[in-house]
């Protein structure tokens, strides 16, 4: 098997400098003496290196299409891919990744650490050897895992179900509305039934993404100067409404003016609930049927992560609103539950 490494940037790829005292990127061409145990593993593997490094907080839709494109100049040539990554963002990367290549027919594991590679207790050791085995995984000639996804401290999660809950524990990520694809421990169990399955399609690769997007995150004793100030905000598409448990807001007549006319100027409004784990249900109460009653999609269970790029994406892909309406209430990569 043939796997291929990007090396974006990010904690994995970095040495503690006690010079200065802080963490600096090392030459991820040099993996091998960094992680001798790669030359165990039954793959050949080639890396790519980013030149200079990203600190996963400076990604942007530029670069996550430049990783899309690395993936498809490489495509035929390799089995699957590793994206090295900052943990920081890497499921908004993830995420948007799982738009960007339509009909993936192989894997895309992201991952990355917590601790650099060079310390005594580091993660990114366990987190790099276990997604390049995950990535040459195979079961009858086809990839266990023909999809985007990230790997991280014994799981494999849908990319676009994922989310960063800590900044301290080497579980960093949750995806609490998909189970885990796989989980590695004497054995890589991959849950079968979970992961997406192969196709006969073309990889088609979508470079354009829309970043005009507002996010308009409720809180009790919000004003209406802020939610005018989002919402009228130049260029704004489209808006993330993050709402309350099932997709609950205030019932004010100037908040529910200020949608009004936000949908009336043709500004796509999204709600997505401040809860982690459920789905939006628009209608349950009736603090949320006034919104559905003025066009406000639901995002059902997406992410923020999984929300945002696929307004990006979708908001590029076609300029008719009735399209756009039908593809972001469409589960397209697995990354909602009707
Ligand atoms: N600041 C780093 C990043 O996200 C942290 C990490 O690598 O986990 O790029």
């Amino acid at each position: 098997m043939k796997i291929l490494l990007i090396y974006t940037g990010g904690t994995i790829g970095m040495i503690h400098d006690s010079e200065s005292g802080s963490y600096i990127p090392f030459d991820f061409e040099n993996l091998q003496v960094q992680i001798p145990e790669l030359s165990q593993l039954d793959c050949e593997l080639e890396v790519i290196s980013y030149d200079p490094s990203i600190d996963s907080s400076n990604m942007n839709p530029k670069i996550w299409t430049q990783i899309g494109k690395t993936v498809e100049d490489n495509y035929r040539k390799f089995d699957g891919f590793v994206i090295l990554h900052g943990s920081d963002t890497m499921a908004y990367t993830a995420s948007a990744l799982s738009f960007i290549l339509e009909n993936l027919n192989k894997p895309v594991i992201l991952t990355g650490s917590q601790l650099p590679s060079g310390v005594p207790r580091t993660d990114a050791k366990e987190n790099l050897i276990t997604a390049i085995e995950i990535a040459a995984s195979t079961r009858d000639g086809k990839p266990e895992v023909p999809e985007v996804a990230v790997y991280f401290e014994y799981q494999l999660y849908r990319g676009n179900r994922t989310h960063k809950v800590n900044a301290e524990h080497f579980e960093a990520f949750e995806s609490v509305n998909y189970p885990a694809l796989a989980e590695a421990g004497v054995h890589l169990k991959f849950n079968r039934r979970y992961t997406q399955n192969t196709n006969d399609e073309k990889l088609i690769v979508h470079k354009k993404f829309n970043p005009n997007i507002g996010v308009l995150k409720l809180y009790p004793g919000i004003t209406e100067s802020t939610v005018n100030s989002i919402l009228s905000a130049p260029k704004t598409a489209a808006v993330i409404l993050e709402t309350f448990g099932s997709g609950n807001a205030p019932t004010y007549t100037w908040f529910l003016a200020a949608i009004k006319k936000a949908t009336a100027k043709g500004i796509l409004i999204l709600n997505v609930s401040q809860c982690q784990g459920g789905s939006v249900e628009l209608g349950r109460y009736q603090t949320s049927k006034a919104l559905k009653d003025m066009g406000v999609l639901s995002a059902y269970d997406m992410t923020f992560e999984a929300a945002l790029t696929k307004l990006m994406f979708v908001l590029e892909y076609t300029k008719d609103i009735e399209k756009r309406i039908e593809l972001i209430s469409t589960n397209l990569q697995g990354e909602l539950t009707l």
